[in-house]
């Protein structure tokens, strides 16, 4: 088993920090709103509205932003589970924006996601042998069904899960290690990028740290780059290198990891880290910065930028005009009349 391991390991490209493995240009995601016996188009949610950002190759991207900001419904146009309504997605070097279904068939070993419900998202009637082992027969990766068992098995043993228990089904199986199960079955393609849509927030708190470090271990072995979706800056924290904060289907910022949490820009990213409890007693806490009203609906998003109902700094330009996202300073994103040249700085 170790051998197959080792064999897994080696076929994996080498890391390459600097090359962009993912590159996301105006994108967007819309949904049609019907209405009327004749179900006819009323109007559009804009789940994502032309967002923008990069992964390198060997990082990880956390995507954070709250409930509803259209984080998830991104991370779905981008494995293409969803059709983008506008936009580009470029993968690995190659334009997958408008591939057709029957062309996806790379992609899908490619990019593969974890998902947040480790309960709904396996199929119950299936046992882990035959989750792990049948993507492995379409794929044609092992030459027989003893090869590709031994496959499934040692990515079982690599998750932590005992390979003894190829034969179990899910509910035989704890929360955290149906998560295990669904990481296998990310991992077992040898992706180059893997999804991760919240995949730690349905589990307890002690499991989730436990899931986080295994993530974080199979990233280095096996060079894996990840977007890694999650409502909590806490979450991401130690997790990511670098942080797109979305809402209300826009890109309010994109920065490192450090400059994000010790310098934000937008007053969203101000009030979501205000929110993050304490990671250190000696940890100076800033002042909770509480947002007024609730999140406009993605089908009648505020004119200008869509933050101005709630934003503590609003000025008249910002009900007027979308911010475009600017490169204020190297790797750090923001779009906010606050911080375009001739207006008001944060002091
Ligand atoms: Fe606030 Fe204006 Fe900046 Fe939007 S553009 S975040 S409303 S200051």
């Amino acid at each position: 088993m170790a051998n197959t391991s080792e064999a897994l390991k080696s076929e994996m490209p080498e890391s390459k920090h600097d090359e962009k493995i993912l590159e996301i240009k105006n994108l967007k995601k819309y949904f049609p709103v019907k209405s009327g016996i004749l179900q006819r188009t009323k109007g559009h949610v804009k789940a994502v509205d032309g967002i923008n950002f990069f992964i390198r190759r060997g990082e990880t991207f956390g995507l954070v932003g709250e409930s509803g900001c259209g984080k998830s419904t991104a991370g779905r146009t981008i494995t293409r589970l969803y059709d983008p309504t506008e936009g580009t997605i470029v993968f690995d070097g190659e334009d997958i924006t408008k591939k057709k279904e029957r062309h996806l068939f790379n992609l899908r070993r490619d990019l593969q996601m974890v998902y947040q419900d480790p309960y709904s998202s396996l199929n119950p009637r299936k046992t882990v042998g035959s989750t792990l082992i049948e993507p492995l027969k379409v794929h044609h990766i092992g030459s027989n069904l003893k090869e590709r068992k031994e496959i499934a098995q040692s990515i079982m043993q690599r998750v932590g899960l005992n390979p003894s228990f190829i034969n179990r089904y899910p509910h035989e199986f704890s929360g955290g290690q149906r998560q295990r199960i669904g990481i296998a079955r990310a991992l077992v393609l040898q992706p180059k990028l893997i999804v991760g849509d919240e995949p730690v927030s349905a589990l307890d708190v002690s499991v989730q740290s436990q899931v986080l470090n295994l993530l974080d271990d199979l990233q280095d072995e096996f060079n894996l780059t990840y977007l890694f979706i999650a409502h909590d800056l806490s979450v991401v924290k130690h997790f990511s290198d670098r942080i797109g904060v979305m809402y209300l289907g826009n890109m309010a910022e994109v920065a490192n990891k450090k400059d994000l949490y010790h310098e934000p820009l937008h007053p969203y990213t101000q009030a979501l880290l205000s929110a993050v409890p304490k990671s250190h007693p000696r940890e100076v806490k800033k002042d909770r910065i509480i947002l007024k009203g609730d999140i406009p609906s993605p089908a009648n998003p505020p004119s200008g930028c869509v933050f101005h109902t709630r934003c503590p700094y609003v000025m008249d330009v910002c009900k007027q005009v979308k911010p475009v996202m600017e490169e204020i300073r190297p790797d750090h994103f923001v779009a906010c009349h606050l911080h375009n040249e001739g207006t008001t700085t944060l002091s």
